[in-house]
């Protein structure tokens, strides 16, 4: 069985009180031993976070480039994130492909180079209001899969959780329903089956997010191919905590 998987996404947000704070509740919360969580932090945070927060979850970096060091000015490197206590790295989240203009390519490309670096990723894909509208919802997941495919080794994929966020669900209080995430998660894993194989489609988690709260997890986190969440506004409050524990 996949091991159940909460990740949290502080975006741009959080400063040293609030994370002193947020983590001495997080840290004083119980939580199922057989639940994997990682928490995202702006790269300045990694090392207070890392520092501070209980020592059963991980902390993941929100972004990295494709080089270990160099002249990137204002960039940061996989291997510099893993150096401060990341074990993770969330890529290709919306806003970065959206707002930054990331390319497929180009998180695929940051894909390989953290999995050589040594860290974990959080692979976010998922479509825009306009697409599901249009029907193209598989059409666009398959097409930023594609270019990690035909990036990464197979044996990589043990190293990645797939994040499913329909754009349209992020940050605006419309959740998907279970039976809507469910239905792209088995299409994701019927896609790993056809582009990977059988063994990669059956142990890849794969986590939903959007708009996730302490209330609707429960029923999401029944369906068979929602392995997880990623979790944004509601990773910053202690009932991250209650979604951490969806499936009790
Ligand atoms: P919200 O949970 O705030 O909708 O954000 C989801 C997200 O983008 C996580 O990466």
């Amino acid at each position: 069985a996949r091991t159940f998987w909460v990740g949290g996404n502080w975006k741009m947000n959080g400063s040293v009180a609030a994370i002193k704070d947020l983590t001495a509740q997080f840290n004083a919360g119980s939580v199922p031993s057989d639940v994997e969580v990682v928490i995202g932090a702006p790269y300045v945070y990694v090392p207070l976070l890392a520092d501070s927060l209980r020592k059963d979850w991980a902390v993941a970096g929100e972004n990295c480039y494709v080089k270990a060091s160099g002249a990137f000015t204002g960039e940061i490197s996989p291997e510099m994130l893993k150096d401060v206590g990341a074990k993770w790295v969330i890529l290709g989240h919306s806003e970065r492909r959206s707002i930054l203009k990331e390319s497929d390519e180009f998180i695929a490309e940051k894909v390989v180079k953290a999995i050589e670096a040594g860290l974990k990723v959080a692979l976010c894909v998922g479509e825009l209001l306009e697409e599901r509208e249009a029907g193209v919802t598989q059409a666009v997941v398959n097409r930023q899969l594609d270019a990690v495919v035909k990036a990464v080794k197979e044996e990589d994929w043990a190293n990645i959780v797939i994040a499913y966020e329909p754009v349209w669900a992020i940050g605006t209080g419309k959740v998907a329903t279970p039976d809507q995430a469910q239905e792209v998660h088995a299409a994701i894993r019927e896609y790993l089956k056809s582009a990977v194989s059988a063994k990669v489609a059956e142990e890849t988690r794969i986590a939903y997010g959007g708009s996730v709260n302490a209330k609707n997890c429960k029923d999401a986190a029944q369906k068979p191919d929602v392995d997880g969440f990623l979790v944004g506004g509601a990773s910053l409050k202690p009932e991250f905590l209650d979604i951490v524990n969806a499936t009790n």
